[in-house]
């Protein structure tokens, strides 16, 4: 059927076809192929639609650029998708992804919002990720936004990380409510350290409310998490008496609560010896400047046991700080630590990447070695290199 029509049609005037166009449905089809004078066939081809490049010369994926405005209107209205990407051009180490991180971070900050950041430490199994979990649910069930970041410094090492396993808080993970990213890798603690900063800031800016910060309860990240939060959890496990053992003093100096984790089962008892051990032992310290006394406790993150009673905690601090504002004033000395901290990292970081330097560091660390020249020449020489124009 379909033939015979195309055959008689190509055959036929224009004037002829108009009148068969009255009758015949494909007529529209084959008078197009007519007025191109192009096919004799039915099964012709229409001519392709050229497709837009996808790949640039040099063979990568070509990616729309997006804006500056883009990300911080995103971000804003608490885009998640959008958050994510910003944080990446925060980690990453280019120098043009830096920049632009830059400017979403400086527009981002005129949005105020009355977040509060929570550090927790504890050591390897103490069950962090578990109270996480448990505690950042029983929050967005009072309908706060909730983000939980890491500083983790084994990550750059290991290229792994706490919270790189998002399977261990599934439930908070599908939580509408809740963010969670795995710490940033680094060479420097201090690096990641001002990585998770920055993020804290794009979070408040996306909405999030409470930000917690997680961080393993070993070598200089505490001190560092201390720096960057309102309010500094302790999770420490009932030991077999030996609680006080192996703790590091600034640790504990550092901490606003302790929580004993753990207290179920057979280790209830204990726990609550713990607690008891613990009260005691801080009463040996030093008072805190905001006029808070650190408090103890005991919870069970798996039976999600007591996770109201360490926000009862969090929300008594908070009240008194802010009434004698001393939350301002450590968020101020915050900030004024950060610049310092930031600007030097960054000369740190422009030192060691010079070029220049990197082979002269080579043969002045032989020379001061060999006694050839004393360490503080050296210096002097790899500094005049920094300076110069
Ligand atoms: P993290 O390494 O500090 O993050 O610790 P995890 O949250 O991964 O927990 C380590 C182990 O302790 C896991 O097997 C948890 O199931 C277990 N755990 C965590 N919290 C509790 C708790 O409150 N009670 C008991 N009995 N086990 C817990």
């Amino acid at each position: 059927m379909h033939l015979i029509y195309h055959f008689s049609l190509i055959t036929i005037t224009k004037k002829y076809l108009i009148q068969i166009n009255k009758h015949c449905t494909f007529t529209l089809y084959y008078n197009k192929q007519l007025n191109t004078k192009k096919t004799k066939s039915a099964l012709t081809e229409n001519d392709g639609v050229e497709q837009p490049k996808m790949i640039n010369a040099d063979g990568y994926l070509r990616k729309k650029e997006i804006t500056i405005a883009k990300y911080v209107s995103e971000i804003k209205k608490g885009n998640r998708v959008f958050l994510s990407k910003a944080i990446t051009l925060i980690e990453s180490t280019n120098t043009k992804h830096k920049l632009k991180a830059n400017a979403i971070l400086q527009q981002c900050l005129e949005t105020k919002n009355n977040s509060i950041r929570l550090g927790i430490t504890g050591v390897p199994g103490v069950g962090k990720s578990t109270f996480i979990e448990a505690f950042g649910l029983y929050l967005t069930s009072l309908g706060k936004k909730v983000a939980v970041l890491a500083v983790d410094p084994s990550s750059s090492v290991t290229k792994g990380s706490i919270l790189g396993d998002k399977t261990r808080m599934e439930e908070l993970v599908r939580d509408d409510n809740a963010f969670i990213r795995p710490s940033p890798s680094g060479n420097s603690l201090g690096g990641v350290a001002r990585k998770t900063r920055e993020t804290i800031m794009l979070c408040e800016a996306a909405g999030f409310d409470t930000i917690i910060i997680e961080t393993v309860g070993v070598g200089q990240s505490e001190t560092v998490v201390h720096s960057m939060v309102d309010f500094f959890l302790l999770l420490k496990l009932a030991g077999a008496g030996d609680q006080l053992q192996g703790i590091k003093r600034g640790i504990i100096e550092m901490a606003d609560s302790i929580v004993i984790n753990k207290a179920d089962g057979d280790n209830l008892r204990r726990a609550q010896l713990a607690k008891t051990e613990f009260k005691r032992a801080l009463q040996m310290y030093p008072h805190k400047e905001n006029g808070w006394t650190p408090k103890v406790t005991t919870c069970s993150a798996i039976k999600k046991d007591n996770i109201n009673g360490v926000w009862e905690i969090i929300t008594k601090y908070l009240t008194l700080v802010n009434n004698n504002d001393s939350f301002q004033k450590r968020r101020q000395e915050q900030n004024t630590f950060w610049l310092v901290q930031t600007i030097e990292e960054q000369l740190k970081e422009n030192f060691y990447n010079n070029p220049e330097i990197a082979t002269q560091l080579i043969a002045l660390t032989q020379k001061v070695k060999e006694g050839i020249i004393s360490p503080f020449d050296a210096a002097d020489q790899l500094l005049a290199i920094q300076n110069k124009k």
